[in-house]
């Protein structure tokens, strides 16, 4: 069985980006929501053992468990988009190292950003914009509903940022780029990305 994660920082804690009852119906009822089904389904099969990574990819290879895919998938992609917050400033700050491979690979922090917003604001209806690692260099990628890129070979998760209409409608309504500027601008955890980038790497 899966447990669900608490959110790392109060609720109230990212506002005006994000407001408190955004969190609450997306950690409470969406990701929860997300955690409980996932457990309703493996609670009578060999998979009820298994980590939550191991069963999205156990899920993803064979089209009778699209459901539990779905699911799993949505709860990770949760984790990970959580994780990509925060708002502590000392975890806002880019570390040198990954600062260097940034500029390497898209020529700028600037342009990171703006790549993040244009792709996230471009993905038609629901799903997520990825930063992750391939072959030795950072990519943006999005995937749509509940697609998530742990699935792809040869490819490490850095970090995510949510773009259902869920993440952002009760703050933002309709205007999904002004969302994705403000979360890309002010409150992105690049510790969190650091640290993921040191594993991809094996350090
Ligand atoms: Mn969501």
């Amino acid at each position: 069985m899966i447990e669900a994660k608490e959110l790392e920082f109060p609720y109230d804690s990212l506002e005006p980006v994000i407001f408190k009852e955004t969190f609450s119906f997306h950690h409470d009822k969406h990701y929860i929501g997300y955690v409980n089904k996932v457990n309703e389904l493996i609670q009578h099969t060999d998979m009820k053992d298994l980590k939550l990574e191991e069963i999205v990819l156990r899920a993803s290879s064979d089209m009778v468990y699209q459901t539990l895919f779905n699911n799993a998938a949505q709860v990770y992609n949760h984790e990970v988009y959580f994780s990509s917050l925060t708002n502590d400033p000392l975890k806002k700050e880019v570390p040198s190292f990954l600062m260097e491979q940034i500029i390497k690979d898209f020529g700028s922090f600037e342009a990171l950003k703006a790549e993040l917003i244009d792709k996230g604001g471009k993905l038609f209806g629901s799903g997520y914009v990825w930063l992750v690692e391939k072959l030795g260099v950072l990519k943006v990628e999005t995937s749509s509903n509940a697609d998530t890129p742990l699935t792809e070979g040869f490819t490490n998760v850095l970090m995510a940022i949510d773009v259902w209409e869920h993440a952002y409608y009760l703050d933002y309504q309709n205007l999904r780029a002004s969302y994705l500027s403000k979360v890309v601008h002010e409150c992105l955890n690049w510790a969190f990305v650091a640290q993921n980038y040191r594993k991809a790497k094996g350090e």
